[in-house]
């Protein structure tokens, strides 16, 4: 069996592991191997982004959803959840605030609500990218047709976020009712990276009933799926959720998991999550020191931030879209690092487009 510093050489050296690898690496994960994989990752980060961080606006237009993820706090079957809508004008006006602040990426994001058409995605999706051509659009509205997606590529989406939540089949029915797969779920994510989209996958870390085995196969999907963005957070329990009484996701993990995947996937786009800001006050500054290159900060309307509650205690839900971002800026500034307003694609992506 490989030693320790012979798996981190080989993941340095070749961004490749086997499971069995990953798996004796999350096992014999100490503070000096954690120290040392974030030291390696950020200088990977730096290699191809710098010390830029990206960031994106978040729009949460609907906290309807027909699904019933045991895990999220929007889950239809959550009758405290009190819900709410952003008309067609809300979001494009919110668009527009956001791109007054800087920001040129606005991530439309929320539950799987078929109160909004494709019709109407598609016109949200034009209006902003008319008014805005700089800016690019990205949807995180769950899983859909081919031909959906299609559409919302026609229309000028860029990119498009939907974790995978989980690699594997059992776990994933662990996390979902039935009529929701992972098989379907993977399968979309197939289909918008041939649509042609900057596509993003993650998972949660710490999720329950999540092993070390599942992690790994889970860093083996992401190996062989290549997204352009990879979305990892903890998980942290909802009070209204059949998870109300288990444990959140562990710090440490998921800053070892952030530098892990800056690794094997150099040029990923790899935010610093709100879940990880929300479990520790310096968590994203940690996760950027860890390797990730991104963060999101909310965009939706104050009135409406609360409501949008995937887990509790989410930090940000009271301040302004321009005190987060002032917030942000001395943040990211504090430790060395600079946020940036240009649309921050991903650099491999960019250049395959332009034919380089
Ligand atoms: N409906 C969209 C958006 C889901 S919300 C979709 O299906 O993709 C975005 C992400 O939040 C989810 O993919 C999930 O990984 C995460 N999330 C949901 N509940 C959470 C919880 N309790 N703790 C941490 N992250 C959670």
């Amino acid at each position: 069996m490989a030693e320790i510093q012979d798996i981190i050489h080989k993941l340095c050296d070749t961004g490749s592991l086997t499971r069995e690898e990953i798996i004796r690496l999350l096992e014999n994960r100490d503070s000096e191997t954690q120290a040392l994989l974030a030291e390696k990752a950020s200088a990977v980060a730096r290699e191809h982004y710098g010390n830029k961080v990206f960031v994106r606006g978040l729009i949460e237009f609907t906290n309807y959803c027909k699904n019933d993820c045991y895990y999220c706090g929007i889950r239809c079957g959550n009758k405290n959840a009190e819900r709410y809508r952003l008309s067609v004008e809300e979001i494009t006006e919110c668009a527009s605030y956001g791109y007054g602040l800087g920001f040129r990426t606005i991530v439309l994001q929320g539950g799987e609500d078929r109160f909004y058409t494709d019709d109407m995605m598609v016109d949200i999706i034009k209006s902003i990218k008319k008014e805005h051509p700089d800016v690019a659009v990205t949807l995180s509205i769950g899983e859909k047709s081919f031909e959906s997606y299609k559409a919302f590529f026609d229309a000028g989406a860029d990119r498009y976020l939907l974790r995978h939540e989980t690699a594997d089949f059992d776990h994933y029915a662990k996390l979902h009712p039935k009529n929701l797969s992972a098989e379907n779920r993977q399968q979309c994510l197939y289909n918008l990276k041939k649509i042609g989209f900057q596509t993003g996958a993650g998972f949660m870390v710490g999720s329950p009933y999540q092993t070390f085995e599942n992690i790994a196969d889970d860093l083996l999907f992401l190996k062989k799926l290549d997204p352009e963005m990879i979305g990892i957070g903890p998980f942290i329990p909802h009070k209204d959720t059949v998870f109300a009484d288990e444990k959140a996701g562990d710090l440490n993990l998921t800053l070892f998991l952030l530098s892990v995947i800056r690794l094997m996937l150099p040029t990923v786009l790899l935010p610093a999550t709100t879940a990880l800001g929300t479990i520790d006050p310096r968590g994203r500054e940690l996760g950027i020191l860890a390797g990730a290159n991104v963060v999101m900060p909310n965009l939706s309307p104050v009135g409406v931030r609360k409501k949008y509650a995937l887990y509790d205690n989410k930090i940000c839900t009271g301040e302004e879209a321009a005190e987060c971002m002032n917030c942000l800026k001395n943040r990211i500034g504090n430790i060395g690092y600079e946020i940036v307003t240009d649309r921050g694609d991903n650099i491999k992506y960019k250049s395959m487009k332009e034919g380089k």
